[in-house]
């Protein structure tokens, strides 16, 4: 698998790290649709399922997506 790092500026997600780095093994980003349907985060345990219900999501902006594995931290 590719090794991606992942720059994030939203210091208060417990995954994030000095230097605006996401210490997260996996993360899911989806479109808002998916955020609003899955209002909490979404843990490394649930992700295949919800991978599987929602299928591809595409957007027509980066507007329209976030990140769903964050996780109040701070
Ligand atoms: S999990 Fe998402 S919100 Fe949290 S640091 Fe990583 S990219 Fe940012």
């Amino acid at each position: 698998m590719q090794q991606v790092t992942v720059r994030c500026t939203v210091d208060n997600c417990y995954y994030w790290r000095g230097g605006n780095v996401c210490d997260a093994k996996e993360i899911l980003v989806t479109n808002d649709m998916v955020g609003q349907r899955y209002p909490g985060e979404v843990d490394v345990q649930h992700l295949s399922t919800v991978l599987e219900e929602v299928g591809e999501t595409p957007v027509k902006s980066c507007q329209e997506t976030c990140c769903k594995t964050f996780r109040p931290g701070k």
